[in-house]
């Protein structure tokens, strides 16, 4: 019997009453989850600081000093109790807004004081607010360690489960069971990595005597949680591919026409190498779970088409699922100029399809006439059946939810379609092994050929005639060139109103040229008709907002103003930069800017100025950001990590990653006595919520 999972209401100083509320309020159960419930911070009680070393890095401090010039200041609200703490470094001021008639009393002038707080820099001079303030007991040594500080509720405060009273439970909690806590990783692998033990290592996260001691304890953990998320996925991905029966492909005439005859360009190394390692998934016999990554313009539609036509060939049909009627026109229309060439049906459906060609399309697709289908969740929809449905291809795949695509998947009864899930929003390594970590990955990590790099530009709202002139320039040389607004909910009103004014004196500096404005608020009809207007060269500048953000191609048009430019985030810019670069020209991102920027913002600004590369773009995002904000992590369980956070941890999470490699390589049923601790882990602990086959 695991001591861990005894009954909380067993523990020393609980009984049924606060079992329950831990119960209810922490979902607490057992020793484990208490022993789990980790403290979200720790006071540095461990030492005195002197003022002269605060900076603004530490969170919290304990300082030890006299006090004087103890006063109150100002009236009725604003009244506030003041004093200055010295110490042989410097002096800092303490202050009170609140609980004066209990504070008061206790100080003096001229005594010594143990004063624990957290610094805020006021001016040029450090204060604290509300500080924890004792007197300084002779002989007093600050060695209490480090104090957990853990989450409650006021429920449970009320029963004086307050971070204290938790802190009690902890601790007795630990007393009792520590000799009988049971490791669950391998000894070769703490050993490899100077792991401390679990046991140690719970100790060690709830009352470390020192940060080293902390930083230890905290790495075992967070080890641990990532290493097995990624034993558990890999062991899935395993299973999938001993058990998941494919569509075989091995027939490739039609493939080899069209390289032969139709192929509009040379492929790039990069473009060849995804297409050789998607066909191998075709020909294996397995269901291929394939992602490909590739930043905005690398080519990603003409791999799509390849390995439509490879399945074509083996008499199976595909699909693309595009996120929005756009981009799904896009693809249709891209795939067509090839599908045309060698005969082939292709249909697009999406939800403005009108009634009676939705029918014929519905039909010619259980006939089998019909070869490929483009269009948007429209596909899904239960009607849409295939005769024999071979390659799914989903563009964009972070707008997608979970169990659309998974609708998508049982479209063939018999066998499930192979998948290729599409993405340019260029994932970090260290994220993708975490989101997609069953997913096989491929990058095209290079641009076609003859592509100048996109130069950008940062320029000051101030500079805008200059920023004008430019663009006359480029309209004259026969480009086209957009112009971007930000669009945002909360601030729809004037956000409207700024691109309507952007909108008029972009009219009024360029009398000569023509104009077309395009916002989310339009009605789809005009929109489209504007959109069109622009790809077709009929007008010379688009001003927007967002909306062309995705998938549209108009390779004449090079240059790209982003207004507000501080006001989007990185990905988005990044998205938006992507739009322009698509032809032979050389093409230009201009950011313009308010002079004030915050600190994020500048970062931003100057990440986009000194790169285009989407993965360096991606990985700045996501410190900035850490994961919760990037596209695609939302529903992926990525964010119940408890103690990991892959935007600070990814050393950890590439060990933990390497090690379950290794790991299964060399024993991959688990077999090896050795690993028996990792066969009863993964059958007790919890399953990682929110997982699904395809991301
Ligand atoms: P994305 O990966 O962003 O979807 P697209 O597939 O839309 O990129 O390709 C961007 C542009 O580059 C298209 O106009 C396409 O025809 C062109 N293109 C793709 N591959 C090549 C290549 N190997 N050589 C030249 N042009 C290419
Ligand atoms: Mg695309």
């Amino acid at each position: 019997m695991n001591i861990l999972t005894t009954k909380i209401e067993y523990l020393k100083g609980v009984g049924p009453q606060r079992a329950l509320l831990l119960n209810t309020e922490i979902q607490v159960f057992t020793y484990g989850d208490l022993l789990e419930h980790y403290p979200f911070r720790h006071e540095d009680r461990s030492r005195f600081y002197t003022i002269a070393e605060i900076t603004e890095d530490y969170p919290y401090v304990q300082l030890r000093g006299r006090i004087s010039q103890l006063k109150l200041l100002g009236e009725g609200s604003k009244k506030r109790l003041s004093a200055e703490l010295e110490d042989a470094t410097g002096t800092v001021e303490l202050v009170w807004f609140k609980g004066i008639q209990w504070v008061q009393p206790k100080l003096k002038n001229g005594q010594e004081y143990v004063v624990f707080g957290k610094p805020q820099l006021f001016g040029r001079r450090f204060n604290l607010a509300h500080p924890e303030i004792e007197p300084f007991v002779a002989g007093q040594t600050a060695e209490t360690g480090l104090m957990p500080l853990y989450h409650t509720t006021e429920k449970m405060k009320r029963r004086f489960l307050d971070s204290k009273g938790l802190g009690v439970l902890v601790k007795n909690c630990l007393e009792i069971s520590y000799k009988q806590i049971e490791e669950t990783l391998p000894a070769a692998i703490l050993e490899k990595y100077k792991l401390p033990a679990r046991a140690q290592a719970l100790w060690g996260i709830h009352f470390p005597k020192e940060a080293g001691q902390l930083k230890r304890a905290l790495g075992r953990l967070k080890f641990e949680e990532l290493f097995f998320i990624q034993l558990r996925m890999l062991m899935a991905k395993q299973v999938r591919k001993q058990n998941y029966r494919g569509l075989v492909f091995s027939r490739v005439a039609l493939l080899t026409e069209f390289y032969n005859r139709h192929l509009p360009f040379a492929l790039t190394e990069a473009q060849k190498r995804v297409i050789k390692e998607i066909y191998a998934d075709l020909k294996s016999g397995r269901q291929m779970n394939r992602l490909l990554q590739g930043d905005v313009g690398s080519g990603k539609t003409i791999v799509a088409f390849i390995c439509m036509l490879v399945a074509l060939d083996n008499q199976a049909q595909a699909c693309l699922m595009a996120p929005t009627e756009i981009l799904a026109d896009q693809h249709y229309h891209g795939l067509r100029a090839y599908a045309d060439r060698l005969g082939l049906g292709i249909a697009r459906l999406t939800g403005s399809t009108k009634t009676s060609e939705r029918r014929v399309i519905l039909e010619k697709l259980s006939s089998g006439e019909l070869h490929i289908v483009v269009g948007t969740h429209a596909l899904i929809e239960d009607d849409v059946q295939f005769q024999n449905l071979g390659l799914c291809v989903i563009d964009e795949q972070h707008r997608f939810g979970v169990e659309q695509r998974a609708k998508l998947w049982k479209k063939n009864p018999n066998v499930y379609p192979h998948v290729l899930v599409m993405t340019a929003t260029p994932i970090p390594r260290t994220l993708a092994m975490t989101l997609y970590g069953d997913l096989d990955v491929s990058v095209i990590d290079q641009l076609p050929a003859g592509r100048k790099p996109i130069k950008t530009l940062h320029y000051y709202d101030s500079h805008r005639l200059k920023v004008f002139g430019f663009m006359r320039q480029q309209i004259d040389l026969g480009r086209q060139v957009y112009v971007v607004y930000p669009l945002i909910e909360e601030s729809e009103k004037s956000d409207l109103k700024n691109l309507e004014d952007g909108y008029e004196s972009v009219c009024r500096a360029f009398p000569n040229y023509r104009v077309s404005i395009v916002h989310g608020k339009m009605r789809s009809v005009d929109k489209d008709f504007e959109m069109q207007r622009f790809v077709k060269g009929e007008t010379h500048i688009m001003v927007a907002t967002t909306v062309i953000e995705v998938g549209v191609n108009v390779p004449n048009a090079s240059v790209m103003v982003i207004e507000n430019a501080e006001r989007f985030g990185l990905a988005q810019l990044h998205q938006l930069r992507g739009r322009v670069g698509r032809g032979a020209e050389q093409s230009y991102c201009l950011l313009m800017s308010k002079p004030q920027l915050s600190k994020e913002g500048k970062v931003r600004l100057e990440t986009m100025v000194r790169t285009t590369n989407g993965f360096e773009i991606a990985d700045v995002d996501l410190k900035l950001r850490g994961p919760g904000d990037l596209q695609g992590t939302q529903q992926s369980g990525v964010l119940d990590l408890r103690l990991a956070d892959i935007s600070q941890d990814q050393k950890i999470l590439q060990a933990a990653r390497q090690t379950v490699e290794e790991l299964l390589a060399q024993d991959p049923d688990l077999a090896d006595p050795a690993h028996a601790v990792l066969k009863k882990q993964l059958a007790t602990s919890r399953p990682v919520r929110g997982w699904s086959r395809i991301s």
